[in-house]
């Protein structure tokens, strides 16, 4: 047996109750798991500062000094106890609110200490809470002159015994049990020359206590590269295999393409849709299922290269289907798809779940005849009793992706072959995290809008600017334009949530009275007819002002509507303030979007705000919100596993996870089956390893 696959509770100093805790909150079973987390941050311990230099802003810092006094102060839950630190420049007050007991017995007054922490201020007066303390003994000051790893940890870890000093003790003696040969080199030697990496017995030595700095960064460069590069080759092993899944072969593009294409089509396509369009072609073409990801900004005219890709199928004697999330963005797709084919001898059909009695039986039996050549509507399709005579292309918009349950729905359409699929989505990845989310997909991207189109003028108000920008709605509505007034809401705070929306109802209400005025209302809570009712009147140009919370971000499209006002505009994340802006400038006037926020604002929010100010680009606005946010909480990635590196980070990790995906796919493409000698070490790893690597992202 490897060392590496010891159980954690044989470790020196780790036994039974403690190997529990590890297990329990850290999923940390074997040597390997113990080896392989990673500090999140050092301490630097070459140095000590002196107490007389320190300031309210000094952070954590490593002093030495004489213990001077040590008492209790204080009763019940105020009890704490208080020492003090004295050097040649001055004095430090220490204080532990807890565990003061067994302190108090271990500490010695009069004894000198190294002691580390963090510097606390209270008017004005400094302090050190809860600091590390180790007697000052010179042989181990030297030996402990580097730097000290931090650990992730836990409330219950630090209590139970766990803490810091305890987590860096129990990782020498993990170190001291580890011999080269338990950490083989997994890399082929070739790649550890040319980049000059240490060692992977080196760098997980260095990881965890480096020397120096250039070592650490020496072995953090390597491990970076080494988990981005077996989750690349993972992906693409993945993206291999499905290749080999047989589809339909489309050869043909036929008369109704190019009927459509010369006659119908009323712009001319852009270049970014042409190169896509050619892109799902040559998918189509191929033998091969085909798994595409279209990504564009709202507005960049996805619907076009989705019918015209329906079109194909259809021209080769194929079915088609085009699936929403809504029923009213089904209705508005197939009002849009039927007028572009007006002319055309093409039948489209529309189901959802409010499609029922004689209606719902004459279009089920027409599309199992095969009659209809393109459906549209929610996901009722995908429901047993939705039988097509052969369906060859299905499309999916505004969303994801398929969930495992609809996917095995889908594929139960078609015969023999599952139909290809296309998903499309309007909400923007930064291209380093589609290289990993969708690393196992073909991704396409619509990054040009059509021409003409005017910018949204986006403007930053506060509460202050409330008349001028009642004004200002005012006269857009004069003009005939129409506005969106958009409050969030979220779960943890719904009640008051609702609250601030009907209270910002009520005060629109005063500002624009009835009859002269009219307001719609819509948010999450309503009745699905009645939400419909409220958004068709707004449609209908029946209401100038819809007052709503997030609900309208998917997909409607009221061109009329010209103006956004976000309320609260610091409670949205960015990509969500995009996704709502992208609700107007949809028609052909000047639109705008006002951000209405409060005066104090946090630093983040600022540059949030800043920042949708400053572009309309949704690719920009996604890699701003990953340098901020980090990509655990890029919306639409929570739930994949796949984003919890260890110590790669997408939002700067960029170049490396650029090559770790050209070296891996090189290799792939030179010897698939890493048969090679020099690719044993990655083939043996990845068996070993390779599972907890999942593509995430299968959309069919
Ligand atoms: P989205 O990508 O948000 O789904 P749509 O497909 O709804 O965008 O297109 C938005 C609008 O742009 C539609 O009114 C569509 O007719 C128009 N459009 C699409 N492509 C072009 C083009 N190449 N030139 C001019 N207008 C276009
Ligand atoms: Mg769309």
């Amino acid at each position: 047996m490897n060392t590496l696959d010891t159980d954690i509770s044989y470790l020196k100093g780790v036994g039974p109750k403690k190997a529990e805790m590890l297990n329990k909150e850290l999923s940390i079973f074997t040597f390997h798991d113990l080896l392989h987390q990673f500090p999140h941050r050092y301490i630097d311990k070459t140095q000590f500062h002196k107490i007389g230099m320190l300031r309210e802003d000094s952070g954590e810092v490593q002093l030495r000094g004489v213990l001077r006094r040590l008492s209790s102060v204080g009763q019940g839950r105020k009890k704490r106890l208080v020492g003090r630190l004295r050097d040649d420049t001055g004095m430090l007050e220490l204080v532990w609110f807890s565990g003061a007991h067994w302190l108090e017995k271990q500490l010695e007054v009069g004894k000198e200490y190294v002691i580390y922490g963090r510097i606390n201020s209270f008017k004005g007066k400094l302090s050190m809470p809860h600091p590390e303390m180790e007697e000052a003994n010179p042989e181990k000051i030297k030996k402990a002159a580097t730097f000290a790893p931090v650990y992730p940890s836990t409330e219950k870890l630090n209590s139970k015994g766990l803490d810091a000093r305890n987590r860096r003790r129990i990782m020498k003696s993990l170190l001291e049990k580890i011999k080269p040969a338990d950490v083989p080199e997994n890399l082929p030697a070739y790649l550890v020359q040319k980049f000059r990496f240490p060692s992977r017995y080196d760098a997980l030595r260095s990881i965890h206590f480096p020397k120096t700095e250039q070592e650490l960064q020496a072995a953090r460069n390597r491990l970076k590269f080494e988990e981005l590069f077996f989750l690349q080759l993972r992906l693409l092993q993945i993206r291999r295999r499905r290749d080999a899944i047989k589809g339909f072969n489309f050869e043909r593009v036929g008369e109704a393409f190019m009927h459509f294409y010369n006659e119908k089509l009323p712009f001319e396509l852009t270049g970014a849709q042409k190169r896509v369009l050619k892109e799902i072609r040559r998918d189509l073409g191929r033998g091969v299922q085909m798994n595409r990801l279209l990504q564009g900004d709202v507005g960049s005219g996805k619907t076009i290269v989705g019918l015209m890709s329906m079109l194909i199928a259809i021209d080769n004697g194929f079915q088609t289907c085009l699936m929403a999330p809504t029923e009213i963005l089904a209705q508005q797709h197939y009002n849009s798809i039927s007028d572009y084919l007006e002319g055309m001898d093409l039948r489209v059909g529309f189901l959802s779940g409010s499609v029922k009695g004689k209606k719902r039986r004459e279009l089920l039996a027409a599309l199992e005849a095969g009659e209809i050549h393109i459906l549209i509507g929610t996901h009722a399709l995908l429901e047993p009793p939705v039988v097509f005579k052969n369906l060859g292309l299905a499309i999916t918009d505004e969303q994801h992706r398929f969930g495992v349950a609809q996917r095995a729905k889908l594929w139960k359409k078609s015969q023999p072959y599952p139909p290809h699929v296309l998903v499309m989505t309007a909400t923007p990845i930064p291209r380093t995290l589609a290289m990993t989310l969708y690393g196992d997909l073909d991704v396409s991207v619509i990054d040009e809008l059509p021409p003409g189109r005017k910018e949204i003028k986006t403007v930053h108000k506060t509460e202050n600017n409330r008349m001028r920008v009642i004004g200002f709605m005012r006269q857009e509505i004069a003009k005939g334009r129409q506005i969106y007034v958009v409050y969030p809401l979220i779960e943890e705070s719904e009640k008051l949530d609702l609250q601030n929306l009907q209270d910002g109802y009520e005060a629109l209400q005063r500002e624009f009275p009835m009859p002269e005025y009219q307001i719609s209302v819509v948010h999450g809570r309503m009745k699905p007819a009645d939400k419909d009712y409220e958004m068709q009147r707004f449609l209908e140009k029946k209401t100038q002002i819809m007052v709503a919370t997030t609900v309208i971000e998917v997909g409607v499209n009221v061109p009329n509507a010209s103006v956004m006002v976000i309320e609260n505009t610091e409670r949205f994340g960015l990509s969500q303030l995009h996704q709502l802006r992208g609700r107007v400038g949809r028609g052909a006037e000047q639109s705008y979007c006002i951000l209405m926020s409060s005066f104090k604002l946090s630093n983040e929010s600022k540059e949030r705000i800043a920042t949708m100010v400053r572009t309309n680009n949704g690719f920009d606005i996604a890699e701003a919100d990953l340098r901020l946010r980090g990509p655990g909480n890029i919306e639409g990635t929570q739930q994949s596993g796949i984003l919890n590196f260890r110590i790669a980070d997408l939002a700067r990790d960029g170049r490396i996870l650029q090559t770790a995906r050209e070296v891996a796919a090189r290799i792939l493409d030179d010897d698939a089956k890493l048969e090679r000698p020099e690719h044993h070490p990655v083939r043996w790893y990845l068996e070993k390893h390779g599972k907890k690597l999942k593509g995430w992202s299968r959309i069919s």
